[in-house]
């Protein structure tokens, strides 16, 4: 199969108000100026070093998504251009964020990383914490980060209805805060599935998927 072909089965089988970010971490830019001429737009990183390094490279409309763990003193790097940042898991990351999105004269927008899998390993805040973050007096200090909904991953289980549970109890938290709508806080993005979860996520209530695999191979790494 094609990465054309591998695209076109999966936005064939997504609908309207759901976002398709195709991870191509590790992935060179021949294999993603492929489904850029298919028509895919939004593209997700998880090393931001290697984000910039493809930004340079490619067409200037693509939507660059960092997925991955962040490392704040690496920020600045991406504030120029990133689209959307999907794993904010600290009030001092934010912080970071916008600093550096007030020096581009940006706003930059983010998704809360959630931790929903029950392995210990995964980075992501509780919903408590969650909470706590949206209802401070400090975010308001935040003039230049859009808090745009939650991020989450599931466990690594083959059992599906572990993972469809841990999907739906996060649908359930985003439709929660609805209540700390501010100018900085709209929530509105729920991003959660993968190559293999995708379509549960959907099911569960997902907006945005990021999909690597099924759409480039299998990667050597990461
Ligand atoms: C790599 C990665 C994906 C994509 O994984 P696939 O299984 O290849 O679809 C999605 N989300 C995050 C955070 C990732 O790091």
């Amino acid at each position: 199969m094609s990465i054309k072909n591998n695209l076109n089965n999966i936005t064939s089988s997504i609908s309207e108000n759901v976002t398709l970010i195709a991870v191509s971490k590790t992935h060179p830019v021949g294999d993603i100026l492929e489904a850029y001429q298919a028509g895919q737009r939004a593209f997700g990183e998880n090393k931001i070093q290697e984000m910039v390094e493809k930004f340079d490279i490619l067409p200037k409309d693509i939507k660059w998504h960092m997925i991955g763990h962040l490392q704040s003193n690496k920020v600045k790097y991406m504030a120029h251009f990133v689209h959307l940042i999907h794993g904010v898991d600290s009030f001092k990351t934010l912080k970071e964020i916008n600093k550096q999105a007030l020096k581009h004269n940006r706003i930059i927008n983010c998704l809360l990383e959630v931790k929903i899998a029950s392995e210990e390993t995964k980075f992501g805040l509780s919903f408590a914490e969650v909470a706590q973050l949206l209802k401070s007096d400090e975010l308001k200090t935040l003039k230049n980060i859009n808090i745009l909904g939650l991020m989450g991953m599931a466990s690594f289980t083959e059992n599906t209805s572990i993972i469809r549970n841990e999907f739906k109890v996060l649908k359930v938290f985003f439709d929660s805060l609805q209540k700390y709508k501010s100018f900085n806080v709209d929530p509105s993005v729920l991003s959660m599935g993968m190559s293999g979860d995708y379509k549960m996520a959907m099911e569960e209530g997902s907006t945005m998927i990021r999909v690597g695999s099924a759409i480039f191979g299998s990667r050597n790494y990461n």
